[in-house]
């Protein structure tokens, strides 16, 4: 189970290896594909592409990515922890790391990626 990490860091989201995998495995919506790729509804990629001038998340703490969604967005507090209670309840570690969200725990990764809401 262990033995994945990328780098030593949960900060490599999905090296492009699992992309791909990912894509072949869980049902693709949206929200998912944006934190897989980082392409999207995101402020920090919005902002690189100079589609806002404004890269900050909506709770104002730090600028949007995915891993801020992921792992730190204090909106998010209490899928994070349903997220986290699930992982832990099969023998998981948090924070996870990047490939067991996809082969150990995508069925709970998949329904916290369904409460995000990426408004502008
Ligand atoms: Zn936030």
């Amino acid at each position: 189970m262990d033995g994945y990490e990328e780098g030593g860091s949960y900060r490599s989201f999905f090296p492009p290896s699992v992309r791909k995998r990912v894509t072949q495995k869980i049902p693709i919506f949206p929200e998912l594909t944006t934190l897989l790729t980082g392409h999207g509804n995101i402020k920090s990629y919005l902002y690189r592409l100079g589609l806002t001038d404004n890269r900050m998340c909506p709770c104002e703490e730090e600028e949007q990515t995915v891993d801020h969604l992921i792992f730190k967005c204090k909106k998010l507090c209490n899928q994070r922890q349903e997220m986290i209670r699930q992982i832990k309840n099969t023998g998981g570690n948090w924070p996870a790391t990047n490939e067991t969200f996809i082969n150990n725990y995508q069925n709970f990764f998949v329904k916290f990626v369904k409460s995000l809401e990426l408004s502008d």
